[in-house]
């Protein structure tokens, strides 16, 4: 590629509806519009990061502010086919988009509820890694997909930005068993640039009006960062979101992997990074070329809890796993914090499960490291956050 992958950054402070649809208009106009993405007479399918039903202030999820936005954006542009969802691994799309009181949305836009749970299987010879897949059906009818990711930090990933949000193009419990079949942060994240390249995705949107550091994906804190991020590239949109964070991309399997499977770069030199300002009553926005070091000095939190240890990605530690167990990175369980529900237990892939009841119901489930994969669905999934991470 000889050109530089453009990463849009546009400030924003706050979720409220209209601030946030000017500046997804500055965003997606500095990228060249709407129209270099999208013809309006596509069937669109919108994806936004639903997690989990929680409540829209715990960056659990991607902000309804911010999907709304991107909704009537395509909607004011003539997209008459319009659909959004996610599927989630707990629960149904639907009960996320309630939570998130989408809608009235959905109804004013006239966009339709994806239907995100019959999945279809897809054949993909030419995978690198992944030669099949079992997608909702939603994405095999869409002809575009607009990734509106989170800004979060995850336990398997490093981050879930831009990459990682497509593994919701699977269906429900079949992603739990994807842990199995692609079993390191690696291979993972290769698999992920497959369904890249597989699926039509035509512009990224990150909502990191407020992020979530610490125990994510679902179960850090929410800490403003006060920007969003557009990209045709999830690579180098994932890159920009970690150069912010002070993480070098380098340690982030779906950059590294991303990069080598060639869906984007993530290297500093291969991405123009664009500050683009709203303009005033509906004129068109400012955009000033940024280098990294100004992008850092004005929206940067070298303080963001993330995971910044190296070499942590599967390969030779995934190899010596069977003698490392009881130091390397695992999750575990805090006693005070669980509900003994076994939502971890149900969805933890292994056979013979890694987590499970092994001193009765009334306790809490029990880890046994010789079994587990270091998939953390277990993390992901527990309701209450009483599932966090240790290890070296
Ligand atoms: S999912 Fe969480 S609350 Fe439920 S049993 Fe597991 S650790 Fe306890
Ligand atoms: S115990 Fe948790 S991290 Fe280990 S394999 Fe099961 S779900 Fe994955």
């Amino acid at each position: 590629m000889n050109t530089r992958s453009k990463v849009i950054i546009v400030p924003c402070n706050t979720y409220d509806k209209e601030t946030v649809f000017r500046a997804v208009k500055a965003g997606v106009l500095a990228l060249g519009g709407i129209g270099s993405f999208i013809r309006h007479e596509e069937r669109i399918l919108v994806k936004p990061n639903y997690l989990s039903a929680a409540d829209p202030d715990k960056a659990v999820t991607t902000h309804p502010a911010v999907i709304e936005a991107v909704l009537r954006l395509l909607s004011e542009y003539g997209c008459a086919d319009l659909s959004c969802g996610d599927s989630p691994g707990h629960g149904k799309g639907e009960a996320v988009a309630a939570r998130l009181g989408l809608g009235e949305t959905f109804r004013a836009l006239g966009v339709r509820e994806a239907e995100m749970n019959e999945e279809v299987l897809t054949d993909y010879p030419e995978g690198k890694t992944a030669k099949s897949f079992y997608f909702a059906k939603e994405v095999t009818r869409a002809d575009a997909i607009v990734n509106v990711c989170k800004m979060k930090t995850h336990a398997l990933e490093r981050i879930t930005g831009a990459v990682k949000n497509v593994y919701g193009f699977i269906c429900g419990m079949r992603k739990a068993a994807g842990h199995v079949t692609y079993p390191n942060p690696n291979v993972f994240a290769r698999m992920l640039a497959d369904i890249h390249r597989k699926t039509d995705i035509r512009l990224h949107v990150m909502d990191g009006i407020v992020a979530m550091e610490g125990n994510g994906p679902g179960s850090g804190d929410p800490v403003p960062m006060n920007v969003l991020l557009f990209s045709a590239d999830p690579v180098a949109l994932d890159a920009t979101f970690c150069r912010l964070v002070n993480l070098d991309p380098r340690l982030v399997p779906t950059c590294e992997q991303g990069q080598l499977l060639g869906i984007g770069r993530h290297e500093e030199a291969d991405i123009e990074l664009l500050l683009a300002e709203p303009g005033e009553g509906g004129a068109e926005p400012s955009v000033t070329a940024v280098t990294a070091a100004e992008l850092v000095s004005r929206f940067g939190n070298p303080a963001f809890n993330v995971d910044r240890r190296p070499g942590m990605n599967g390969g030779k530690w995934g190899r010596r796993i069977g003698i490392l167990n009881h130091v390397t990175k695992r999750p575990y369980i805090d006693k005070k914090a669980c509900v003994k529900c076994g939502v971890c237990v149900s969805h933890c892939p292994v056979p013979g499960k890694a987590v499970d009841f092994r001193k009765g119901k009334d306790q809490p489930p029990v880890y046994d490291y010789s079994r587990c994969i270091r998939c953390f669905c277990c993390q992901e999934m527990c309701p209450k956050h009483a599932i966090h991470v240790r290890g070296i």
